[in-house]
């Protein structure tokens, strides 16, 4: 992609030629007064991919988790998350601004919470002590290097989540990558959880939005919050458009992502200064430590960028992710740029 190749997220791909045309030439409506098509049919094309009786257009991931936060819970209850989570670290703490919850972070092993360790953190009823009403999943999981969470460990969750009552709410940012990953078809996560979140602009490239996914008076409340949250769009069928084109086209190409991940980490893994383990990578995001002896972490950025690479630290580290807008060539560059700096 010309001079730069910016490995920052999967958020900075451009928009595809078919998705500038379909948005050129989309029809739309009003869809705050309910008649705008092209929503409507990107999100009948959501619920039926998740297998789920409804969807909503969100214009982010964000707003996405927050609503489904909002409609599981109420006041004076607490939701049990992973302690690395994406609504938990970087979502501006909306459990207590705006659903007015308690979050519960739990640890895990590289995304997966152990169901052991879940049951003994649901809180038995009492008036001195919050209510556990939700459970929220990652997957894949964006801090823990993009690792998949496994199926069973979902199944598990959904089983206490069952015997306690309680909702399960699945934050799909990269579902489709945990997807092509394990082979698991998405419906197979979606029927897991009570309601599942995706990302549109993340890997799949659209410019923008997100879609909540679950049972149909679920998304009936759902909309409602969104409208409370000022996320009511209107002639938004400029931008479903190019959601449609994303689900249609951009899906099968992740394992491109992946491919070449795993061979950047696998590349990189072994020179001086960089501690990773590419087994551990298994989509399209790779977080490594970095420990070198001339140079720390602004330092090293600062030279990959001065060679057209750009990147951005983690805690206690460096995160790459691969996307449509990065290729071979992008990929060749980086290993010769990591080599020159690391063992120069
Ligand atoms: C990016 C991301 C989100 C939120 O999406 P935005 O559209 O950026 O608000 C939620 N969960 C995960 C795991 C993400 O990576």
């Amino acid at each position: 992609m010309g001079n730069v190749s910016d490995f920052r997220s999967d958020t900075v791909t451009r928009p595809t030629e078919a998705m500038r045309k379909a948005m050129a030439e989309g029809a739309v409506g009003d869809d705050v007064l309910g008649d705008d098509p092209t929503v409507q049919k990107l999100e009948s094309m959501a619920a039926q991919i998740m297998d789920k009786e409804g969807a909503l257009f969100v214009p982010s991931g964000t707003m996405g988790n927050s609503i489904a936060t909002k409609v599981w819970t109420s006041e004076l209850e607490e939701v049990i998350l992973e302690e690395r989570s994406h609504i938990f670290n970087m979502e501006s703490t909306h459990m207590t601004f705006i659903s007015r919850v308690t979050p519960r972070p739990l640890p895990s092993n590289r995304g997966a919470m152990e169901p052991q360790l879940i049951q003994k953190h649901i809180r038995q009823p009492s008036d001195h002590i919050p209510k556990t009403s939700l459970i929220c999943i990652e997957n894949t999981h964006n801090n823990w290097s993009g690792a998949v969470v496994p199926l069973d460990n979902i199944q598990s969750l959904r089983k206490i989540a069952d015997e306690h009552n309680l909702k399960l709410h699945f934050d799909g940012a990269r579902v489709f990558n945990a997807s092509q990953a394990s082979g698991v078809p998405v419906k197979e996560y979606a029927r897991l959880a009570d309601s599942l979140m995706f990302c549109l602009s993340k890997g799949l490239s659209a410019p923008v939005g997100s879609l909540l996914t679950g049972p149909r008076s679920f998304i009936q409340m759902a909309r409602r919050v969104r409208k409370a949250l000022g996320g009511g769009m209107r002639q938004v069928g400029v931008l479903a458009a190019s959601g449609i084109v994303a689900l249609q086209e951009m899906v099968e190409r992740l394992e491109e992502d992946h491919a070449r991940a795993q061979r950047l980490a696998q590349a990189i893994a072994d020179l001086p200064g960089i501690i990773l383990a590419p087994q551990n990578i298994q989509t399209n995001i790779i977080i490594f430590g970095f420990d070198h002896p001339q140079l720390n972490i602004p330092q090293f950025l600062e030279q990959l960028k001065n060679r057209g690479i750009l990147a951005l630290p983690t805690t206690g580290g460096i995160r790459f992710v691969l996307h449509k807008d990065i290729d071979d060539q992008d990929v060749n560059r980086t290993i010769s740029a990591f080599k020159e700096i690391l063992s120069g």
